[in-house]
């Protein structure tokens, strides 16, 4: 596993690109620009994300997203979305995953990116398309990626458990989740999601190459956009 639990893109000063800032549990940074790796001092990346991590403290930050063997999008530890493989051309299943990239705080613009999402689109119409035509996840016999499929589904998977009498509104205060969302995922959260869920933990080796529904592997870089 992986030392660092988070990490931020921050653009070149200097020209185009970007660095990868790194943070790990202990709270130590380190960077990929040519300053920090010959001299292991703080670079002026790291001094951006500190900057912001000490002035934006009731903004949290959104999670790192990482693509995984998971059924539908699910939260991970270290505040990590393991993201399922796409199917290519299957709409319910893409707009599902949209809007559940959204409960788990991944900001839109950034989903519209890396997915392509075409220009006329907004995070309203997925959340449309989802409402009306239901939630559509990975499903198989023993939640192996080789005898997957894909299934309608109708319960919401929050990110974090709720808590017994917790309003849509305290959730939101206590995990950030947009509110529209979490008022639309609460009343049809699955009953018994909150204690088992979050136990499972993703397949360490990469799945075997699978072309039964034309999967391709999408990895969302961290969040670049606050830097910007
Ligand atoms: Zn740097």
């Amino acid at each position: 596993m992986s030392r660092w639990i988070q990490s931020f893109e921050v653009p070149s000063t200097s020209g185009p690109g970007t660095y990868v800032v790194s943070r790990d549990k202990q709270g130590v940074y380190a960077c990929s620009c040519p300053h920090f790796i010959y001299r292991r001092g703080a670079c002026k990346h790291i001094r951006t994300v500190q900057e912001h991590a000490r002035t934006a403290p009731t903004h949290p930050v959104p999670p790192t997203c990482i693509a995984a063997n998971v059924c539908a999008v699910t939260a991970g530890e270290n505040n990590t979305v393991l993201v399922p493989l796409l199917p290519i051309g299957h709409t319910d299943f893409l707009a599902t995953m949209i809007v559940d990239l959204l409960l788990h705080r991944v900001p839109f613009d950034l989903i519209r990116r890396h997915y392509h999402l075409p220009k006329h689109t907004s995070r309203q119409d997925y959340i449309d398309h989802v409402l009306s035509h239901g939630r559509y996840i990975y499903a198989g016999a023993d939640g192996r990626f080789t005898n997957r499929y894909i299934t309608h589904t109708d319960h919401w998977q929050l990110p974090e458990p709720l808590h017994s009498q917790e309003s849509p509104e305290a959730y939101h205060h206590r995990t950030g989740a947009p509110l529209d969302l979490v008022r639309i995922a609460v009343p049809r959260a699955a009953p018994t999601e909150s204690s088992t869920t979050r136990s499972i933990a993703p397949d360490p080796s990469p799945p075997a190459p699978h072309r039964r529904y034309g999967q391709r592997r999408i990895i969302l870089p961290t969040e670049s956009e606050t830097f910007e």
